[in-house]
């Protein structure tokens, strides 16, 4: 049996190595390492498959969120709303740009923004709403835009985790996740459902004004070079990167596919079992499992974890800590927010290994030792 990898980027590599090679040495040989036309030529792709009409792309998910913000001309203090339980990134920017997170909780099922506490959360300083597809799936978008249209409140979908998701709306109309806010930011990272071979980011939309601003962004505020209209930053993919993803960019949906057959098995193992709670998937989107995360109800998640490692088997805890108790936000008062459901799953989420490049017999063995903890 292979060792067992939270996730195996080195064998997703080595089936599409001569392709990637290739195009990697290509862009060497080229020596057009920034910008160009294989930067240009992924873009397009990239908005084709995402159904967005316009992408920019960036040096991370991170740039990417801080960006669509600026783009936004939003004042200091304005409120952002996003939920706690995400990665740091999410509200890290928030903060950096001087605006005030305000934290939602979230769905105890989903992973994500609870529509109910959404629409409470909103006053008339709230300028922007960021959902975040937790683990890959969709948060409640049709609910949301609602909301945000009501109010008339710009959305930022934190598409990091569920690049190729799908969501449908209850008129049967079928959406790419990241392309229904008025802004969707994605990330690169190598490990991320389209992972580059290194960092890289970009940002969706379909609002031509906002695209040129945000591109303007990306580039030191400059739409012609040395006039700098717009005080923006330095956040470029680089062009070894966009010929990688250029080319997994067209195995994303088949790598879905497998991260979702893993999950499906998973499931089957644990269905039912007095102590582990599989994944909800919500009828109205396609979960593209960037992780399997259960919750685990009177078991001790240490002990699990303790268990798993001594078997070799990697897990990992996202989050340990929510975003509103971090020491960062201690003058926002974060630790005096209510926010039970986020503390609650803090507690008792675990997340498995899943990745495109499972065989049975890990899986098996996963399952297998996973049930034998609980009847040690
Ligand atoms: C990975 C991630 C980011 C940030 O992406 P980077 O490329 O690492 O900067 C933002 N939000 C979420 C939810 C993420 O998972």
């Amino acid at each position: 049996m292979h060792p067992i990898q939270m996730v195996d980027t080195r064998r997703q590599y080595l089936k599409i190595k001569k392709e990637v090679d290739a195009a990697v040495l290509g862009v060497i040989d080229s020596s057009m390492f920034i910008g160009g036309k294989v930067v240009q030529q992924f873009a397009e792709n990239l908005a084709a498959y995402n159904g967005s009409k316009y992408v920019i792309t960036c040096a991370n998910g991170t740039d990417a969120l801080q960006i669509a913000l600026m783009a936004l001309g939003l004042e200091p203090g304005d409120e952002v709303i996003t939920p706690s339980f995400t990665y740091i990134a999410t509200v890290e920017v928030v903060a950096l740009l001087r605006l005030k997170p305000v934290f939602v909780d979230v769905n105890p099922d989903t992973f994500c923004m609870n529509i109910e506490k959404l629409g409470q959360a909103i006053t008339p300083r709230t300028r922007a709403i960021v959902p975040v597809h937790l683990y890959g799936h969709a948060t409640d978008m049709e609910a949301v835009m609602e909301l945000a249209a009501r109010h008339g409140i710009p959305v930022i979908e934190d598409n990091a985790q569920a690049i190729g998701g799908d969501y449908r709306f209850s008129d049967g109309t079928v959406k790419k996740t990241g392309s229904i806010g008025t802004i969707g930011c994605t990330s690169f990272y190598p490990s991320k459902n389209l992972g580059a071979y290194g960092d890289g980011g970009a940002i969706f939309t379909d609002d031509e004004a906002l695209a040129a601003k945000l591109k303007m962004i990306a580039n030191h505020g400059q739409q012609k070079r040395y006039y700098h209209d717009l005080v923006g930053c330095n956040s470029r993919l680089d062009a070894i990167q966009a010929a990688v993803l250029d080319i997994k960019l067209k195995e994303l949906d088949n790598y879905i596919n497998a991260r979702i057959a893993v999950a499906d098995f998973y499931d089957k193992a644990f269905a039912g079992h007095p102590h582990i709670t599989i994944p909800t998937r919500a009828a109205y989107g396609k979960h593209v499992f960037h992780q399997y995360t259960i919750k685990l109800e009177g078991a001790d998640r240490d002990e699990l974890s303790n268990w798993l490692a001594e078997h070799k088997i990697p897990s990992m805890i996202y989050y340990p800590v929510p975003a509103h108790r971090q020491k960062m936000f201690d003058s926002f008062g974060g630790n005096d927010l209510d926010l039970p459901v986020t503390d609650w799953l803090t507690q008792r989420v675990i997340s498995l290994p899943i990745h495109t490049e499972f065989e049975k017999d890990q899986l098996d063995y996963i399952t297998e030792k996973v049930l034998a903890f609980f009847n040690k």
